[in-house]
């Protein structure tokens, strides 16, 4: 089966291609989001995800599009279910992507994190392949979360300190400034 990964960052996508790979598929990448702020913040993240392409050698699509004044807009950040519309957002997006890369489903590195909503990310990854005429492969990756952080730091993957937006990096380090 040809599945279409969407990639949050190369941590997380390490043991996220190497799980679908050892089920069997042939799998692409495909990086995709506008929520990590600020742009360079963004960029360390998309070239994480490029030099893990490189050295596990699997095909890396991307969408490199930053707009934050879209995603402050569709996402409506000041709400309480942000995360589940921020994901849903990322979601449609993949399948997109999936559908038109000729990918029979589509799955996200999202779903190693014990950070992230997983009723979200499965319900909308659900909605999102209805929509585009693909399947949304979910599994609980979270067992592999602590792998995925060894081999980062083995090989000098960037690893980041907060989930991606604005918001999410006041909540990480709020406590600290006191
Ligand atoms: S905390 Fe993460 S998932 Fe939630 S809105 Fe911010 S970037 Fe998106």
């Amino acid at each position: 089966m040809r599945t279409l990964i969407h990639i949050c960052c190369g941590p997380c996508a390490t043991e996220t291609v190497a799980h679908w790979r050892e089920a069997g598929h042939d799998v692409t990448g495909f990086f995709y989001n506008p929520n990590i702020h600020p742009f360079m913040e963004h960029q360390r993240r998309l070239t994480g995800a490029e030099e893990l392409a490189d050295n596990a050698d699997f095909e890396l699509r991307l969408d490199a599009t930053y707009d934050p004044a879209r995603w402050f807009t569709e996402v409506r950040p000041q709400e309480a279910d942000r995360c589940r519309r921020c994901i849903g957002a990322r979601m449609d997006r993949a399948a997109r992507e999936a559908a038109a890369a000729g990918c029979d489903s589509f799955t996200t590195s999202l779903a190693i994190s014990p950070w992230q909503d997983h009723t979200a990310i499965a319900e909308e990854g659900q909605k999102a392949a209805q929509a585009f005429g693909v399947a949304f492969l979910y599994e609980d990756l979270r067992p592999r979360y602590r792998a995925s952080r060894e081999t980062a730091k083995q090989t000098g993957l960037y690893r980041q300190k907060y989930c991606g937006c604005v918001l999410s990096e006041w909540e990480r380090y709020r406590q600290k400034s006191g």
